[in-house]
């Protein structure tokens, strides 16, 4: 006889995947060893904690009710005691947390709910759902759960068809790659950042305060928004007719409008505009036709003509599709539904399975174009939330 299924296993530790753990054990009352979280990385939040750190990342762009949390005002009431003396713990308008203490408040959830213990590092390979529970091939084994929450991240960094990943690394590489360290670019000749988004941005005034000449590269005009969606997309004001619309296809136009892709806040537009008064970076829209490697780096070749760099960091966001590669496209091949934008079709618990749930970009399709950020991890989570009573621990 095979031992019972574990009651929950989340696939992924990112921001997703712990705000749901500290939810089903503070809110809903599961017990922690019925949960598991599995992620290849060496600690809960590994992700998250590379990139918003690769790109240089000062205040999140999300205000300070979006934490992983259970109380919404638990970051903005004590920034003292969660990150003592740290300056500007908040950024105006709308409070947006410093790092460090978005960072040290994530650690007291994990710490608090005891989810160190709770993670299994470890990757998920396949997701067989059967009618008792759910088989999940790992590289640890084989795990039985009885709920499978899918909280898989983004898709893979994108790269413009003129930069295949097949080039070497230390000349071109996509900032929010694995492996990405960007000490390895500091001190070197002029570098172009590629794409005018918020990411750009940053990792442009990172490398430039490290000392690093930066041509900052665009090539659509600046599109300038606080965040990448109105807010108005986290409650009713726009989220009522995007639920009442019972066509994907609509609600897939609905999410691609709302997005600001590419797009960055004023003060940060303001502060690289101030560098490249002081001579200190170019900013250049353009588009790169092609590139060749050189002796001694990178020619890019843009429409106004051939520029020399040491290298090329692209910016330029993740592949467009859902995430989840080759786990997810199986699990349409073993004919879970899809909507036409080949994204999971999900009831309103976020259930793409009777016993498999959704979050992030996956659950795209019920939370419309905020579900991949910190407020989408907090939407996802009361939804889920909705099934998991004692009743369900033991469906
Ligand atoms: C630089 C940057 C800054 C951002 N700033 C903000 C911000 O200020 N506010 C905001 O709201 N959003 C922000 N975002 C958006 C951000 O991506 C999300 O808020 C957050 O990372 C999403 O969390 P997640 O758990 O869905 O994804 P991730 O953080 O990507 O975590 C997903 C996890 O899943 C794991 N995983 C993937 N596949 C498997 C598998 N097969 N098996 C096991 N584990 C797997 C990965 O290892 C990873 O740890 C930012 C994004 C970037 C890139």
């Amino acid at each position: 006889m095979s031992p019972p299924a574990l009651p929950w296993l989340i696939v992924g530790g990112g921001p997703h995947g712990v705000h749901l753990a500290a939810r089903l054990i503070g809110h809903a009352r599961v017990p922690a060893e019925e949960v598991l979280i599995l992620d290849p990385e060496p600690r809960l939040l590994g992700q998250w904690r590379r990139w918003t750190g690769a790109v240089g990342m000062a205040h999140l762009r999300s205000p300070s009710v979006h934490h992983l949390g259970l109380l919404p005002f638990e970051l903005r009431q004590r920034p003292g005691q969660i990150a003592p003396g740290l300056k500007r713990p908040f950024a105006r308008p709308y409070q947006r947390p410093h790092r460090t203490l978005f960072d040290k408040h994530s650690d007291q959830v994990i710490e608090r709910f005891g989810l160190t213990a709770r993670h299994c590092r470890g990757r998920a390979l396949a997701v067989h759902p059967g009618p008792d529970a759910v088989r999940v091939e790992t590289t640890l084994g084989p795990v039985r759960a009885r709920r499978v929450v899918l909280a898989l991240g983004q898709p893979a960094p994108a790269h413009p068809g003129w930069a295949p990943r097949t080039l070497p690394v230390d000349r071109v590489a996509h900032c929010l790659a694995p492996g990405f360290d960007r000490d390895a670019w500091i001190g070197r000749g002029p570098i172009a950042v590629v794409g005018g988004g918020l990411t750009g941005a940053q990792l442009a005034l990172a490398l430039e305060a490290e000392g690093t000449p930066v041509m900052h590269l665009r090539r659509h005009p600046w599109r300038v928004h606080l965040f990448d969606s109105d807010p108005g997309w986290i409650g009713p004001k726009h989220m009522a007719a995007f639920s009442r619309e019972p066509d994907l296809a609509k609600r897939r136009a609905m999410i691609q409008a709302a997005r600001h892709r590419g797009s960055l806040p004023a003060g940060i537009l303001r502060r690289l505009q101030a560098r490249q008064r002081t001579g200190d970076m170019t900013l250049v829209r353009d588009e790169v036709q092609g590139l060749e490697l050189t002796e001694r780096g990178v020619r890019l070749y843009l429409n106004q003509g051939p520029r020399e760099v040491s290298g090329v960091l692209l910016a330029t966001g993740f592949e467009a599709g859902p995430p989840g590669g080759a786990l997810v496209a199986d699990l349409v091949r073993q004919g879970l539904p899809t909507a036409p934008c080949g994204f999971p079709r999900i009831d309103k618990a976020l259930r793409w399975h009777r016993r498999i749930h959704v979050t992030g970009g996956l659950a795209e399709l019920e939370l419309g174009p905020t579900a991949r950020n910190l407020t989408g991890a907090r939407r996802a989570a009361e939804r889920i939330l909705l099934t998991a009573g004692p009743q369900a621990s033991a469906a």
